[in-house]
């Protein structure tokens, strides 16, 4: 029930990992980035398909400027976590001061774990929740955990729960089958190429 279809729509929701989403709003990266949280009714739309805000709480100018930069703060830290370092102290002081405007409240509804946010300034407290993940996540995981994406243009990252750490991808869902695409696509020209030459060959 957290996700709203209709306001999901463009939104690579794939990552199990709530910071890890966050950062996917900005898609792409590596090749033609593109951003997936280009007004405020966007980022407003984005945390009610996440659910934090059940109609998708106001979101002002300001604010998506401060979402953005939070964003790419998370980026720049996981991506150095995955690199085998630890984050630039500023990304981490960023990190922590959302962190401590932390206001929502998680409560058990019908067996289910949601956010409830405050009524004043709920986006602001939504993207505490976001941020709060993203500490738990960056710094509550054992070395080699948190990777980066395999698929050349992405740039996103996941946490790689998988026995024997075999996970390649932030999201099957996306990059999984761009890259298993992209893989048919290449076996098929070279099978095209050398017909004579490759029979029985996969
Ligand atoms: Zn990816």
């Amino acid at each position: 029930m957290s996700a709203d279809p209709r306001g999901a729509e463009g939104f690579r929701l794939g990552n199990e990992i709530l910071a890890f989403r966050f950062v996917a709003t900005l898609s792409d990266r590596r090749g033609d980035p593109v951003e997936r949280i280009p007004t405020p009714e966007r980022l407003g739309a984005w945390l009610a398909a996440n659910g934090l805000g059940e109609a998708g709480p106001p979101v002002s100018e300001a604010l998506l400027r401060d979402a953005r930069e939070l964003r790419e703060a998370i980026h720049r830290a996981g991506t150095a976590v995955a690199g085998g370092g630890v984050p630039d102290p500023t990304d981490e002081e960023l990190l922590n001061r959302w962190s401590a405007r932390h206001r929502a409240r998680l409560v058990l509804d019908g067996g289910r774990a949601r956010w409830r946010l405050p009524e004043t300034d709920p986006a602001r407290a939504a993207l505490a929740v976001v941020a709060l993940d993203a500490i738990a996540t960056l710094g509550g995981q054992g070395d080699g955990v948190i990777k980066r994406c395999e698929q050349a243009t992405c740039g996103g990252l996941f946490v790689d729960t998988s026995r024997g750490g075999r996970r390649r991808w932030c999201s099957m869902a996306t990059c999984g089958n761009k890259m298993k695409k992209a893989n048919l696509r290449s076996a098929r020209a070279r099978s095209g190429e050398t017909p004579a030459h490759r029979g029985g060959h996969a």
